[in-house]
């Protein structure tokens, strides 16, 4: 194990925290914000990861997906996480529920630090929009109002930016409108 990369990925980590904090303070989930992703610490996902880290620049998971044909940091977080679609998904299920509103904001202002801490500088506030619309809305399986929840909050986002986007008025309304 590296040392360096060690002390890279909790850097990676905490930092994405720290924005998520930030922005669930602006959505109004605080204490989401608080808990948002704790069990990144756990040894099962945070050990994988500091193997397959990626400089802090992408996520270690489709790296260690690549190597070892599954991320065994991925399937213990996407158990454990419920602002995540995937934790939503149950293959016996008849399609794929509503996910509660508290956790659709957790997962708006997840998706949206990713990003930041990702691409650092050359994030812009259409950045959301474009990786959700290419690397995920047609791949991932969810429920499709919830999908169509998400896609406009990005637009608002690309449109409005951040400040104006992420409060818990704007954001009921527009989860009313499809969930
Ligand atoms: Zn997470």
């Amino acid at each position: 194990m590296k040392i360096k990369n060690f002390f890279g990925h909790l850097k990676t980590i905490t930092k994405h925290k720290w924005l998520v904090f930030k922005l669930s303070i602006k959505a109004g989930i605080p204490l989401r914000g608080l808990l948002h992703d704790l069990s990144k610490y756990s040894p099962t996902e945070f050990f994988e990861s500091v193997k397959y880290y990626q400089g802090g620049k992408r996520s270690p998971i489709p790296v260690a997906r690549e190597n070892k044909g599954y991320s065994e940091a991925w399937l213990h977080h996407k158990g454990r996480n419920k602002h995540h679609l995937e934790y939503w998904n149950d293959a016996d299920a008849k399609e794929p529920p509503i996910i509660p509103f508290k956790y659709c904001e957790e997962m708006i202002c997840d998706k949206l630090a990713a990003g930041m801490v990702y691409l650092g500088k050359n994030w812009t506030k259409e950045s959301e929009i474009e990786y959700w619309n290419q690397k995920e809305k047609n791949k991932i399986l969810a429920n499709e109002n919830v999908k169509k929840f998400i896609t406009e909050v990005f637009e608002d986002v690309a449109k409005n930016g951040v400040n104006v986007t992420i409060n818990k008025k704007n954001l009921k309304r527009i989860y009313d409108k499809y969930c």
